[in-house]
């Protein structure tokens, strides 16, 4: 299965994908944590990502591309994986579908994780003090939910139109949240054993 996670900074996605790989045993693919990776290992990308990661803006796709495209090489993933942050731009929405397309696959489920913006603003400042993630500080934060109101949200529509949309409300707790989903992806795989 190909499992897409969108949805605001702050909302919840990588504790949600990492749980649901655990339930899967699927590769779990964060760009984010990819992209940081590779700014600690000082690598070329590393140097140029790091560039728009701590302004909150989003990494140019090429850049995003390259190291989804390398990873999807890797043998763990040939039957599916779930994308945490990932695609973030219609340009990389319409990359992932020609990508898994080329290699016989598609796009199974989109879930949307939806939430309300100061309580998700209020949840990252938390994070900022737990983790002090370099791009957690209240200036970034503003930058990175309006950078997802204008880039990313237009591809909840993407996937709206294409029949691949689930809605999950991101503000219940964390278990209940991780139900939804679950009941979400199994009703997809059950239509895709059926169909
Ligand atoms: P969050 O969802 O809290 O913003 P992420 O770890 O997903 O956290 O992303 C952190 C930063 O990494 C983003 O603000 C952006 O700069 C960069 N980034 C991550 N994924 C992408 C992507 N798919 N396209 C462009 N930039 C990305």
């Amino acid at each position: 299965m190909w499992i897409v996670f969108l949805g605001p900074p702050g909302a919840g996605k990588g504790t949600q994908t990492a749980r649901l790989c655990g339930y899967l045993n699927f590769p779990h693919l964060s760009t984010g944590e990819m992209l940081r990776g590779a700014i600690q290992e000082g690598t070329n990308v590393g140097r140029l990502a790091a560039q728009f990661m701590n302004y909150g803006q989003l990494v140019p796709d090429p850049i995003v591309m390259k190291i989804v495209a390398d990873r999807l090489d890797k043998p763990d993933s040939s039957h599916g994986c779930l994308f945490d942050g990932f695609p973030r731009t219609i340009g990389q929405a319409e990359s992932l579908d020609e990508l898994l397309a080329s290699r016989g696959q598609k796009l199974d489920v989109a879930i949307e994780l939806r939430g309300n913006e100061p309580e998700l603003i209020n949840r990252m400042l938390k994070r900022a003090v737990q983790e002090r993630r370099a791009d957690d500080n209240p200036a970034t934060i503003t930058q990175r939910m309006d950078v997802y109101k204008r880039q990313t949200e237009p591809l909840v529509n993407y996937y709206r139109e294409r029949g691949n949309l689930q809605v999950v409300d991101a503000m219940q707790s964390p278990d209940e949240v991780f139900e939804e989903i679950r009941r979400c992806v199994d009703e997809r795989a059950g239509a895709g054993k059926v169909g």
